[in-house]
């Protein structure tokens, strides 16, 4: 990519979950694509745990539903506890018939890899460790410069999608907003290695007597990882 500026149809920027899934999308509408990240690999420790219906669905579309189903913890079943005692219980399917569960836990890297499997059958050209430090918008697209082991080089593109995270610098570069709000609290995510037996239910306390005042969440995840969530509050010191 040395030399003058190629120029592609559509640039991804970011190997996350988002510009995954729009990669594959627009390859299965026939668009060439490149997808950049600045890491050499998938996510890694604990992050998303749960996937809908809805998501579940559009997994399906990208081609890789199944597999995700297939590794995923699936769960209809959430219960809410105060102190001790049951409050609250939901079924998300309560009845049969529906191709898929409510839900299923599976750890972000599971998700990630079987999306860059997917990308990769059909054709995405994906580039690890390359890294987007400007994006500069022009008359008819834009032109990307980037860092890769190898050197920096430019590239123009007709489109490009921004996926570069929740920090995304680019967007921060570009002068973007984002709409949100910033939720106020701490959190303490342990993902447990334990084979047991308890059901594969969504268990939500508030008020706990092993963790007072707070609350706390548990999920099973695939291979025998179970994600406990504590409260903290926002006087926690990190
Ligand atoms: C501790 C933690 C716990 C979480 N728990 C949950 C949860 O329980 N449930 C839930 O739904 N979500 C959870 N999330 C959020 C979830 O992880 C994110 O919503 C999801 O990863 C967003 O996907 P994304 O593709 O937008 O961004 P990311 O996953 O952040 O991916 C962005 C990608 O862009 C790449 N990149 C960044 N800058 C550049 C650049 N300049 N050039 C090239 N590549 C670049 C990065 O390397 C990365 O691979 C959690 C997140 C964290 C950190």
């Amino acid at each position: 990519m040395a030399g003058a500026p190629q120029r592609r149809s559509l640039v991804v920027i970011g190997a996350g979950p988002v510009g995954l899934a729009a990669a594959i999308d627009a390859r299965l509408h026939g668009l060439e694509v490149l997808l950049f990240d600045e890491e050499d690999s998938v996510s890694f420790g604990s992050r998303a745990v749960c996937y809908a219906k809805r998501a579940l669905e559009i997994l399906d579309r990208l081609g890789v539903g199944e597999r995700i189903v297939d590794k995923g913890v699936s769960w209809n079943v959430g219960r809410t506890f105060l102190r001790d005692e049951e409050v609250y219980q939901f079924n998300l399917v309560p009845e049969p018939g529906h191709k898929r569960p409510g839900m299923i836990n599976l750890q972000q890297y599971h998700l990630e890899e079987a999306l860059v499997q997917r990308a990769t059958e059909l054709g995405v050209d994906l580039r690890w460790n390359y890294r987007v430090t400007s994006v500069q918008p022009a008359a008819e697209g834009a032109r990307l410069s980037v860092d890769t082991p190898d050197g920096p080089f430019d590239i123009d593109a007709d489109w490009v999608i921004v996926a570069d995270g929740a920090r995304s610098n680019v967007r921060r570069q570009l002068g973007l907003d984002i709409d949100g709000h910033v939720f106020k609290d701490r959190f303490l995510i342990a993902d447990v290695v334990m084979k047991a037996d308890y059901p594969a239910e969504r268990w939500f306390w508030f008020d706990p007597p092993f963790h007072p005042n707070q609350s706390v969440l548990l999920h099973k995840q695939s291979d025998n990882v179970w994600r406990i969530d504590f409260q903290l509050g926002w006087d926690a010191d990190p």
